[in-house]
């Protein structure tokens, strides 16, 4: 640490992405990123972009934003776009949380580290035993709640109704929905974003739509809520969307019926998976996300995790309390998912 860096900083544990090993021969079921490439139109929409990067990207984002609104089913004007979603969470933990921040115990693992980044008083809302939650947990927390739904790495998912339940109990608090994983089969919130003021829902490209590298997220509310966002976003890094990941969203976007193909998919090779780790002895939760989360009865998660690693299969181990048995496994494609099997068939033969 360099003598240079702010005093409040220095205690800051960052986030621990997941490992990217550059010599390509692992089985990557570690990220959550989709084993599909992204859609065949991006390809030539980046390669139109590129021949314009003497130029700067437009701020608005405008031939992103457009389609996006009309997917989502809202006006351009409830649509703020990204560098990521992880940009605007940031952006929310900065600016949203004047009273502080409220979030599980376990769930998505970047939630503390803002709140430790803005200085943020926090409410921790543990989870229950089998890692549910009811409703009624986020009563009169007086902060900004934020919810992964379906939640990290859980799986687990709250119906819309529950959500607007929680957005109804909290009319002075901003409710932020976090759905990186709501296309693998949750129920989104967005609809809701049109009756309630407090509430704002985040969204990804990274998971769904294979474009983890693009890095471009989004958020859905009432205008002024947006309008705030782009305020955050102008007073610190007006074109925070480079113009080939733009296009590559509107690409995206716009081709519906390769969505529903690799979510239809994904959503497929789950249910496999899930039958097929429970003949094995796993236990696992009903994920509704592009993941499962199992432990295995007999094997330590940390003994399980250096196993598939020393096999060539990358997959998430959490060292945290509570989870600490448990994997993190992404779902890939059918092939990659055999090779898992494979490998975890000979672990637990040992
Ligand atoms: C992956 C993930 C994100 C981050 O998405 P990016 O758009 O790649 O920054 C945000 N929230 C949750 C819960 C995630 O799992």
């Amino acid at each position: 640490m360099s003598r240079f860096l702010a005093d409040r900083l220095r205690a800051l544990a960052p986030y621990t992405p997941g490992e990217q090993p550059q010599d390509q021969t692992y089985i990557k079921l570690n990220t959550n990123e989709s084993p599909y490439p992204p859609a065949p139109g991006v390809s030539e929409a980046v390669a139109a972009q590129a021949q314009k990067l003497n130029l700067y990207s437009d701020p608005a984002a405008r031939m992103l934003v457009e389609p996006l609104a009309q997917w989502l089913g809202v006006t351009p004007g409830e649509v703020y776009v990204g560098n990521g979603s992880d940009e605007i969470l940031a952006f929310l933990f900065a600016a949203f949380c004047p009273q502080g921040a409220a979030f599980a115990d376990i769930t998505y693992g970047f939630y503390p580290v803002y709140a430790q980044l803005w200085q943020l008083d926090t409410t921790v809302i543990p989870l229950k035993q089998d890692f549910t939650l009811a409703p009624e947990s986020f009563l009169n927390i007086n902060r900004t709640v934020f919810i992964a739904n379906p939640n990290a790495p859980t799986g687990l998912a709250f119906t819309r109704e529950e959500i607007c339940k929680i957005v109804q109990w909290n009319p002075a608090n901003l409710v932020v929905v976090d759905e990186a994983y709501v296309d693998f089969g949750a129920e989104s919130a967005v609809p809701l974003t049109q009756q309630y003021d407090n509430l704002l829902v985040v969204g990804t490209f990274s998971k769904s739509r294979s474009l983890a590298g693009g890095r471009l997220g989004y958020a859905v509310g009432k205008p002024d809520l947006i309008a705030d966002l782009a305020r955050i976003q102008y007073s610190f890094n007006p074109y925070n969307v480079n113009r080939m990941t733009m296009a590559a969203g509107a690409a995206a976007v716009l081709d519906t019926e390769y969505f529903a193909a690799c979510t239809g998919k994904i959503v497929q090779t789950r249910a496999r998976t899930l039958q097929i780790l429970r003949c094995m002895g796993f236990v696992a939760t009903q994920s509704l996300a592009n993941f499962v989360f199992v432990r295995h009865p007999a094997l330590p998660g940390e003994q399980l995790y250096h196993a598939l690693r020393s096999r060539g299969v990358l997959v998430r181990w959490f060292n945290r309390p509570r989870i600490h048995d448990y994997l993190r496994i992404t779902i890939g494609t059918d092939e990659q998912m055999d090779k898992l099997f494979e490998a975890l068939r000979q672990i637990i033969q040992r």
